[in-house]
């Protein structure tokens, strides 16, 4: 599978949200699905019959737009000798910008963070997004793992699917009843082949876990005893996966079963991480908040004026976030400057002229104000957290400090 850093998820989740937003008029948006081993000489031979096949539609306009949009497909995978390594996705349509009359074809041709499993072929008034959406959420791996004094399984859950990754059996005998001096050397060994065993078990955990770090959100340890305790007690597993354990559950069964359990088990706690986590962020900026010299910065300007000079740690922006940042350039000498406005109604009554020339500056260019953000962010290397508004937190970051919040690398003063 091809890496995909943070940045391109970004997009791509942006990118599915917009398309998620358009509807044709008709059933006439066209959604192709292209699996990387499948011949695109058979995908173009498909796209041959529905063409045939749209004849029969019988609105006039809908058959026009379907028609337009499979050739457009045609041409598209003409230019592939083969799909990329994850499969091609391709979304044609007329959307429509406002009443009849205003459709345009937009085209939509992009490989997928992860590979597709299905060829799909659809034709709806809306895209289908569904398996793009699943790959969202199928990135985020747990890492599991159920021990006992016997046996140790290690196991990650991604999306619905669990993998096995490893089975490690211990050879330490059982307790054993003998009395007296032998018995207290006998549990000596005992002991010792114990602790060799959590060392074992650590190192296959860093082993198997520590490739995954990027995308692993938490660990479980589970089982039926005290091993469990053990493990995550001593200093074997290395702390950047510790760090990431969040529970120890305790188990009847080990092995497969007992992995199973653990997921069972921890589906709240799971469940409750996100939110946390989003807590948590907006917690730490609050405390910031109220200290003296606190290394907290809010609100568009003052955050933007923070980021650009690199004194943002973490920035924290709303998802309910929907303003929109505008370029109006001066058509004579080129002056620039840049709005913040709630809709395009309010960009068009910007009626400001150029200071050098006296012209009356047009709009230029225009994007969300949240990628303006997650630009300059990236640039100066600061984390960026995205907060939803399900949490109390996450509504006075929203209502607040209008969605955009900082906490800070030094203190600027405020
Ligand atoms: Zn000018």
């Amino acid at each position: 599978m091809a890496e995909v850093s943070s940045k391109e998820l970004y997009e791509f989740k942006k990118t599915l949200k917009e398309l998620a937003e358009k509807k044709g008029r008709g059933t006439e948006l066209v959604s192709v699905y292209i699996p990387p081993d499948k011949q695109l000489s058979d995908v173009g031979k498909h796209m041959r019959d529905e063409l045939g096949q749209s004849a029969n539609i019988k609105s006039k306009q809908t058959r026009k737009n379907v028609q337009s949009a499979i050739e457009v497909i045609l041409q598209r995978i003409r230019l592939f000798k083969q799909p990329p390594e994850n499969g091609l996705v391709l979304f044609v349509g007329m959307i429509p910008k406002g009443g009849p009359g205003t459709e345009k074809m937009e085209t939509y041709v992009f490989e997928p963070p992860e590979p597709i499993t299905t060829y799909w072929y659809q034709c709806n008034n809306v895209f289908f997004l569904e398996p793009l959406e699943y790959m969202i959420e199928e990135r985020e791996t747990y890492g599991l793992a159920v021990v006992d004094r016997k046996e140790a399984t290690i196991a990650t859950l991604k999306g619905k699917k669990v993998t096995i990754l490893n089975h490690l059996t211990s050879g330490v005998p059982g307790k054993h009843k003998a009395g007296g001096q032998s018995q207290r050397r006998f549990d000596r060994v005992i002991e010792d082949a114990a602790r060799e065993f959590l060392k074992r078990i650590a190192n296959h955990i860093n082993e198997e876990f520590l490739p995954l770090k990027d995308d692993l959100k938490a660990v479980v340890i589970g089982g039926p005893g005290f091993t469990k305790n053990d493990l995550v007690d001593a200093d074997y597993i290395q702390y950047e996966i510790k760090n990431k354990i969040i529970a120890t559950v305790d188990t009847s069964y080990t092995g497969e079963f007992g992995i199973r359990e653990v997921i069972e088990k921890s589906t709240d706690i799971l469940d409750d991480l996100d939110v946390m986590h989003e807590k948590k962020i907006v917690q730490k900026f609050l405390k910031e908040l109220i200290k003296d010299n606190g290394l907290y910065s809010y609100g568009e300007d003052e955050v933007r004026n923070n980021l650009v000079i690199g004194a943002v740690d973490t920035l924290l922006l709303s998802e309910d976030l929907s303003l929109i940042r505008k370029t109006f350039k001066c058509p004579t000498c080129g002056f620039e400057k840049e709005f913040t406005v709630k809709n395009q109604s309010e960009a068009d009554s910007i009626k400001e002229r150029c200071p050098n020339c006296n012209e009356i500056i047009k709009e230029d260019s225009s994007e969300l104000l949240v990628d303006d953000f997650v630009e300059k962010a990236e640039e100066m290397n600061t984390a960026i957290e995205f907060i939803s508004t399900e949490t109390e937190e996450g509504m006075q970051l929203y209502r607040a400090f209008g969605g955009i919040a900082a906490i800070l690398r030094y203190y600027v003063g405020h």
